[in-house]
């Protein structure tokens, strides 16, 4: 394959092929591995997207190969940017990418912080089964949203979009990783439950946490919310290994 691509540390976890179309991310997240696990630098990375080298071109390739094989594994986008940046009308790929997609019947998930943006593509996932919708949210409070992921959408933002995309018959899913607070995870959980179809589950882990935190307790109370609500939801390893 060309640009879709199976990650060899994705065993196991929520979705099994990657696709990125833009290398860099204006959302600055804090917890970013992105920089550190690409070699690239960080001031470069957080810059600005760059859209990959002739990426709709080796998309049309892989994605004719995939139907033709009736391969209908799940397409992830994407695990290095995110697709609603503020992208220039000369870089954004995205509809173009998801259109791609939909021509040749394959199946795909979108996760992002990039709140509003998302919904000028929402005409073509609604009615479209083989598609979810997902945004990434850990914090409740504005304030630490703000601070941890500056240049993401805010949490209302996300929150109305993925209420948007449920009214609009979308699979929705919420990736609550990686969780700081805890407490801040359980109130996501009780507001949102109601229009989240889906919840993936992890604990910061790749920098140290700014308070201490007892994270199997943790981990108990997020199944009992979780369980409590009937949700449909995966513990991320983060979580499950420990004792
Ligand atoms: S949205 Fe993802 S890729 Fe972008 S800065 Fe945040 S963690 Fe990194």
């Amino acid at each position: 394959m060309r640009i879709i691509y199976k990650p060899s540390w994705t065993a196991g976890e929520s979705s099994i092929l990657g696709l990125n179309l833009y290398m860099g991310c204006t959302h600055r997240c804090r917890y970013c591995y992105n920089p550190k696990v690409l070699h690239v630098d960080s001031k470069a990375y957080f810059a600005g997207p760059k859209p990959k080298q002739n990426a709709l071109e080796r998309l049309q390739e892989d994605a004719k190969g995939m139907a033709k094989r009736d391969d209908d594994r799940q397409i992830f986008l994407s695990f290095v940017g995110d697709i609603y940046q503020p992208l220039k009308p000369d870089v954004d790929i995205t509809r173009a990418t998801l259109e791609i997609l939909i021509d040749h019947a394959l199946t795909f998930t979108v996760l992002t912080k990039g709140g509003r943006r998302a919904l000028r593509d929402f005409d073509l996932l609604a009615g479209y089964p083989k598609a979810s919708f997902g945004t990434s949210l850990v914090f409740a409070s504005e304030k630490d949203a703000a601070e941890w992921e500056p240049g993401a959408a805010t949490v209302k933002e996300r929150a109305d979009v993925i209420r948007i995309a449920h009214e609009r018959g979308i699979p929705t899913w919420v990736s609550m990783e990686p969780v700081i607070y805890p407490d801040q995870a359980l109130a996501l959980i009780r507001a949102l439950h109601p229009v989240v179809d889906h919840w993936d589950v992890g604990k910061l882990n790749h920098m140290n946490s700014p308070q201490p935190v007892d994270w199997v307790r943790f981990r108990e109370e997020v199944t009992e919310a979780l369980e409590g609500v009937g949700a449909d939801y995966n513990m991320k390893t983060s979580l499950t290994e420990l004792s």
